[in-house]
């Protein structure tokens, strides 16, 4: 069974104002368990809109949206389930850090819902893992760090609610290359030791080519294509068309090929940018 499933998902901002916007329009998607999902598309293609529908942050001016087969509207006593259920990490999430202590910020959510001091601990100490900072780090407070680990602080605040899916919203915007690698890296171990599911939105294909198994494409408010990172970039002139450049396809191509993803060349004929 699907973990997310959406039935003609439509959103519009502003309706019936001359500001109206579709921003999601008559999406049709499924999204199995344990799946690293890469989320791409031109700026105000619709990823964001789309993403904050499946934790119930957003409500659907139509359509559904499922997960793990439940209508998440239905009851809306629901949603506060679904918000711990589905854990979200927005962009710049690092400006939402407030605790005197990294410790503090990561424990904030397992300590609003109640849980005893030792799973508190327990989680505190096994998302900073997940995300690759020290002990040490824990007692420091989060302004004294650099903008990369502040990131993975926010980062471990959801993983430490042990979402079933964890979405992330461009998590490496803003970061340099080592920034960028070491954030992926680490969310790509957390996939493989959770196996969960966990979707990434993301301007880079190449950063999608190199650590997804899935690519969501966006256009214009729908879903182009949902298929694997080979099938998607496949469709390398229809990328391109729509202002989703491949600039560095002979890098996508080598990621795939590190990765053991048999690739067919004659696919890529555009020369590297
Ligand atoms: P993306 O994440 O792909 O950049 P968004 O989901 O943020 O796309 O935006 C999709 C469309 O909805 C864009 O045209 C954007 O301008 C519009 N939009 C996004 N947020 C709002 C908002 N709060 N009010 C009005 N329009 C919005």
């Amino acid at each position: 069974m699907s973990v997310i499933k959406t039935e003609h998902l439509t959103y519009t901002y502003n309706g019936g104002s001359p500001f109206e916007k579709v921003a999601v329009d008559d999406v049709n998607l499924e999204i199995e368990q344990g799946e690293l999902v890469g989320i791409i598309g031109h700026t105000g293609s619709g990823k964001s809109t789309l993403i904050q529908h499946f934790n119930g942050l957003v409500k659907p001016t139509a359509g559904k949206v499922y997960i793990d087969g439940r209508d998440i509207w239905e009851n809306p006593k629901d949603i506060r389930r679904i918000r711990f259920q589905v854990g979200l990490v927005f962009q710049y999430p690092e400006y939402q850090l407030f605790e005197e202590t990294v410790y503090k910020d990561i424990a904030y959510g397992p300590t609003n819902i109640g849980l005893s001091k030792e799973e508190i601990d327990e989680r505190v100490r096994e998302a900073a893992m997940f995300v690759g900072l020290r002990e040490s780090t824990l007692e420091k407070s989060p302004f004294e760090l650099s903008g990369g680990q502040k990131r993975r602080v926010a980062i471990a605040g959801v993983i430490a609610m042990r979402p079933e899916v964890l979405i992330l919203d461009e998590p490496t915007a803003g970061l340099d290359p080592k920034g960028r690698d070491k954030i992926l890296g680490q969310i790509k171990q957390y996939h493989e030791a959770q196996k969960n599911t966990v979707l990434i939105v993301s301007h880079s294909m190449e950063d999608v080519a190199k650590y997804c198994q899935k690519a969501l494409v966006m256009n214009q408010s729908k879903v182009f294509l949902y298929d694997t990172i080979e099938n998607v970039f496949s469709h390398t002139e229809e990328l391109s068309a729509m202002g989703l450049a491949v600039p560095q396809v002979t890098r996508i191509f080598h990621a795939l090929g590190a990765r053991g993803v048999e690739v067919n060349p004659d696919i890529f004929t555009v020369e590297a940018g």
